[in-house]
């Protein structure tokens, strides 16, 4: 079997199919052949296919209004035979697309690779047995089975469905999920009518479907439309979108300074040469050329810090957005609390037992009746109820040796536990009652079902379990002790629950129905009604340890947290009262108010929107309502984050600010839909990436205060020279030296800033304040009048003085690093002193530092670079004039700072 194109398999019948394949349709392929078919067809991965080329992503970096102008210039420059000066602008340019291009190469490919960590996995059947494997390693032939949440791995032809529904947009653009079939249809049938063929990378919405894999790779329908998978990674946030407004508002200010610097010097009788070299520095200085560099680059370490701690971006603004959140909704079940569940009690035919023991180990404990351990077969309706859970269950319990763990999904890994406990032996009962048909458990229907045969030919029976409301709902009778069927008692049952469920318990309920012996398959119809009640079972899973440390960070943060679950009320509330989620200053009774799906059926978006700030606890919610609580809180101002896991989950993640899907047990189609994956599950992990955004903007924000005063000092002082009528202080090409090296080796060193002690003692930033706010700004504009000053005055000093002018502007361009030098130190904190933080808690602050004066060593007594630049040395005392103009500086700015924080502490 080498050659598989040409077929349309759509046309052809299973057996056709599964012959030309050759394959098994039940046993799938053996280990060898899947060895043999990867060798000759290769890996099932797509190579992406070049979205951009590189050249066309280079050339994209200069399309920038800024850079127009810096362009336009050096032409100019060059028509005025200004050779170096045009040579320093264009190089300037070259470099800032140069490493422009770089940092978003890195930073796609970070994101990228991100991405691929989170491998995706097919189920397979191979050598007659279900496996769970890499989608990369699925091959043509291979037998796959299909349930809700998955994305498909190839493209398969099915030929055993149920309820199968595809989310296929990604291919066809239809929006609603196709419903399929495995019936043959007409070989001219289009793509998208193709019932019976699901292609890879689509999403399985609902249902389940069996098929053999028809084609891997690049030999799929998605892996020939090359466009399809060339995912230009999104790189523009909220924030750059700002930067780029401001750009623009900045090309025009600039523009008309440019033009007024030339119209007055030409007025005063200048030579136009003259003016429009110093229009270029105007230009060429209020240019902030390292911003955008700065803000990917800061992006990017955010992302890989945020990885670090087990959050992978998957879209970059979130990393942004993370620092505002004001809500994380989050599941309940395996986020807050650990899933390690261990059954506690069980109530069967009306008498309570205990379970011993705990974790996955069975044999640690048994169940006890009155301190007593129990024999089962003197206990029929105990052990109906055990069969009830170890029957109607998917997982498995394995022990390697030493350990005991569960597949699949620990609420069933703890009945196998409970079942082995009483003494039950599941290999055994498994051959008894062979499974012949289910319903899967799906948290909207909160209950799950399966047909086994007997070894009577007149019956067959279906075991249900689900939570207590779903099963209850289903039952008329119960099973009594000694084996009596009676009235089924709801109101004592729901008593009992609510008892074990005020403990923080997740309890269970099990039922039974007899059905007739020719019956193959069941449907949700088959058990609406007539079930017999069987009993009740009582399990722990204790909150997480990390996480209750970390809500209190949220509280201190001014984080809400909500919690919301499919578990029942009071587990729900005992829980959230352990994790310590209520306030302690509210009353009980409003603190612990729940809202359950109920509820929220009744309630109209108004009254939600009044209720939904004050209440911790969603019980009982579908998945399908968590959008509505996304956007009830977002209508309050909120900045939402929101987990999820499941397939229905998908739409509220998308609504999110941030939506949060599980890397561990959530289906593909949920981290398809999340801004971030949390690689364990765990709420403590996107506390940590809102730590981590918080830590991001802050740096942003601190850069964008470092860099502008240099622009605007650089801009005024060419400005006064005009206006005053002297010669410019700096030139142009001294201008971009001064811009492209500080903002390389000093405002760079500012993403590396440690995060600051109170990041999580502050309230969230509200995103629709602007990042500099009044007080920011006011620091700006004082340093940029600062370097006015200290510039143009030290220029003037040395002119009067008795130096040169090649020396007297070497002294100005000193004076503009030595500010900007310690005013990195200000910037280290936006509110706290430089000594409150720790003067040496960024080291990458003094290695810039120091490579700076490094520099500027070179700058100033090298021989070439005087040529260039038109440097020319310069004495001790002018050193020791610019240091002293740098500290003063520093200080003034700390003093600044510290009158400010006393005025916001005033204030509050
Ligand atoms: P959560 O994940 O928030 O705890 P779920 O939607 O998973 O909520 O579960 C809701 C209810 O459904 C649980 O309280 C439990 O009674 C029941 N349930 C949970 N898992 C299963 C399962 N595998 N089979 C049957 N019923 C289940
Ligand atoms: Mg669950």
């Amino acid at each position: 079997m080498t050659r598989l194109t040409g077929y349309k398999w759509h046309s052809l019948s299973a057996e056709q199919v599964v012959d030309l394949l050759e394959t098994d349709p039940d046993k799938g392929l053996t280990t060898e052949e899947v060895k043999r078919r990867l060798e000759s067809f290769g890996p099932n991965v797509i190579t992406k296919k070049k979205g951009r080329g590189p050249l066309m992503r280079f050339l994209l970096q200069f399309n920038q209004p800024l850079i127009y102008i810096l362009l336009i210039s050096s032409i100019v420059t060059a028509l005025l035979r200004e050779w170096v000066d045009s040579g320093v602008i264009f190089g300037v340019v070259l470099v800032n697309a140069i490493i422009g291009y770089l940092q978003e190469a890195k930073a796609v490919s970070a994101l990228s690779a991100l991405a691929k960590t989170m491998t995706t996995r097919a189920m397979v059947i191979r050598d007659g047995q279900k496996k769970e494997v890499p989608s990369t390693e699925v091959v043509p032939g291979d037998v796959v089975l299909l349930s809700s949440g998955d994305k498909v791995p190839a493209d398969i032809r099915l030929y055993g469905v149920r309820d199968l529904r595809i989310d296929e947009s990604a291919l066809t653009g239809e929006s609603l999920s196709v419903e399929k079939s495995a019936d043959p249809v007409p070989a001219d049938t289009l793509l998208a009518d193709r019932k019976n063929m699901a292609y890879a990378t689509t999403l399985v919405t609902y249902g389940r479907g069996l098929g053999v894999v028809t084609a891997t790779g690049d030999h799929t329908e998605v892996g020939r439309i090359s466009e399809l998978i060339s995912t230009a990674e999104e790189l523009e946030t909220p924030l750059t979108r700002k930067i780029s407004e401001f750009s623009k508002i900045l090309l025009y200010v600039i523009l008309g300074l440019a033009a007024m610097v030339v119209a007055v010097g030409m007025l005063r009788g200048k030579p136009f040469l003259d003016m429009f070299m110093a229009a270029v520095a105007l230009a060429v200085g209020a240019i902030p050329e390292g911003l955008p560099a700065a803000v990917t680059i800061t992006l990017a370490i955010g992302v890989s810090r945020m990885a670090k701690r087990r959050a992978i971006i998957r879209k970059l603004p979130a990393v942004e957005t993370l620092g505002s959140t004001t809500v994380i909704c989050s599941d309940k079940t395996g986020t807050l609390t650990q899933n390690q569940m261990t059954v506690q009690e069980i109530l069967a035919g009306g008498v309570w037992y205990e379970v011993s023991g705990s974790g996955y180990n069975p044999f640690s404990g048994k169940i006890l009746k009155e301190g007593e351990k129990i024999e089962l077969d003197n206990y029929p309706e105990l052990k109906l109820c055990l069969l009830a859970g170890a029957l109607c269950n998917d997982s498995v319990l394995k022990n390697d040796g030493e350990n005991w763990e569960v597949q699949g999904d620990p609420t069933e890994g703890a009945l196998l536990v409970a079942a082995i406990k009483g003494g039950l032996d599941l290999e055994q009962i498994k051959r008894f009652y062979p499974r012949l048909d289910t319903i899967p458990f799906e948290s909207e229907f909160q209950y799950m079902a399966t047909l086994h045969d007997t070894y009577d030919r007149e019956k067959r029976l279906v075991f249900v379990k689900g939570s207590v409301e779903a099963i209850t709902h289903r039952c008329s009778v119960q099973l009594s002790a000694n084996g009596e069927f009676s009235e089924l008692k709801k109101d004592d049952i729901a008593k009992r629950v609510h008892l074990m469920a005020e403990q923080g318990l997740r309890v269970l309920a099990f039922a039974i129905k007899e059905m007739p012996g020719n019956l193959s398959s069941i449907t949700h119809e088959d058990v609406s009604s007539g079930l017999i009640f069987l009993g009740l079972v009582a399990m722990l899973d204790p909150p997480r340890v990390e996480a209750i440390e970390a809500v209190n960070h949220c509280k201190a943060a001014g984080i809400k947290v909500k919690m919301i679950t499919g578990d029942h009320a009071a587990t729900a509330t005992a829980i959230a009262r352990k994790l310590g989620l209520y306030d302690p200053g509210v009353s009980d009774e409003i603190a612990t108010k729940v809202l359950t799906g109920k509820d929220l059926e009744t309630m109209t978006n108004k009254e939600l929107s009044d209720q939904v700030d004050k209440t911790v606890v969603f019980a009982r919610v579908a998945p399908e309502q968590k959008l509505r609580l996304v956007e009830a809180l977002q209508s309050k101002g909120n900045v939402v984050a929101m987990t999820g896991d499941g397939v229905n989950d998908a739409p509220a993640l998308k609504r999110a600010d941030i939506g949060i899907a599980m890397g561990i047990t959530g289906t593909e189609v949920s981290k398809e839909a999340a801004d971030m994956v949390l690689t364990d599950d765990n709420f403590k992990s996107i506390v940590a990436a809102v730590e981590e955004g918080r830590g991001v903007f802050d740096n942003l924000t601190k850069f964008i205060v470092w860099t502008l005063p240099t622009n605007i000092g650089e801009g005024l002082v060419i400005l006064a020279a005009i206006l005053l009528g002297v010669t410019l202080p700096i030139l142009p090409v001294q201008i971009l030296w001064i811009n492209m090296t500080t903002a390389g080796f000093l405002g760079l060193m500012l993403a590396f800033e440690p995060k600051e002690l109170d990041i999580m003692r502050r309230p969230p930033r509200d995103p629709r304040i602007p990042i500099l706010t009044r007080s920011l700004a006011t620091r700006i504009l004082l340093v940029g009048g600062l370097l006015l000053i200290v510039a143009f005055g030290l220029f003037k000093w040395e002119l009067t003085h008795g130096s040169s002018l090649a020396q007297a502007r070497t002294v100005a361009v000193n004076v503009f690093v030595m500010v900007e030098l310690c005013y990195l130190f200000n910037c280290r904190s936006l509110t706290k002193s430089v000594f409150h933080l720790g003067f040496f808690s960024n080291p990458w602050v003094f290695g810039g530092t120091t490579a700076m004066l490094l520099l500027q060593l070179v700058y100033t007594y090298f021989g070439p670079m005087n040529l260039v630049f038109q440097s020319q040395p310069i004495s001790i005392e002018s050193w020791a004039r610019i240091f002293a103009v740098g500290i003063m500086s520093f200080f003034i700015v700390e003093i600044e700072k510290w009158i400010n924080s006393l005025k916001s502490n005033g204030s509050h």
